[in-house]
């Protein structure tokens, strides 16, 4: 099911609009989820599916983001995860949370991983719905 993504001109949120179909997007009135304003900018469209997820943090992973951390220092490390997740626009979990909360207190990334046997373990999305 294709989703599709557009600004709002009026709130200037971004709504993603699920469509029944690739031939519903021509003839959809997209309505701003958020105020209800009907003038909507499209921003791209893309396969909804955990896949596009996946796709999503790979970019950020390649981005230039990664230039700024310092895999020596857990705070830039924390600073990172934040920024990813800032951009990913959601509410990873409490473990992120913890793992954010603890890389800024200065715990060694290694130690954390240990005390944390879930983190790390799974090679694909689906395993984050055990949560
Ligand atoms: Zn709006």
């Amino acid at each position: 099911m294709p989703v599709y993504e557009y600004r709002c001109l009026k709130c200037h949120r971004r709504v993603a609009i699920l469509l029944r179909g690739y031939s519903d997007a021509a003839a959809a009135k997209p309505v701003c989820t958020y105020c209800g304003h009907d003038k909507l900018k499209r921003l791209v469209s893309r396969v909804a599916a955990p896949k596009s997820e996946e796709a999503r943090l790979d970019a950020l992973a390649d981005s230039a983001a990664l230039g700024d951390i310092d895999e020596n220092d857990p705070r830039s490390i924390a600073r990172w995860m934040k920024k990813m997740s800032g951009e990913m626009g959601e509410d990873l979990g409490d473990e992120f949370g913890e793992v954010v909360d603890r890389l800024e207190a200065g715990d060694n990334p290694e130690d954390i991983e240990a005390s944390m046997p879930e983190l790390g373990s799974s090679d694909s999305a689906d395993s984050f719905d055990d949560f």
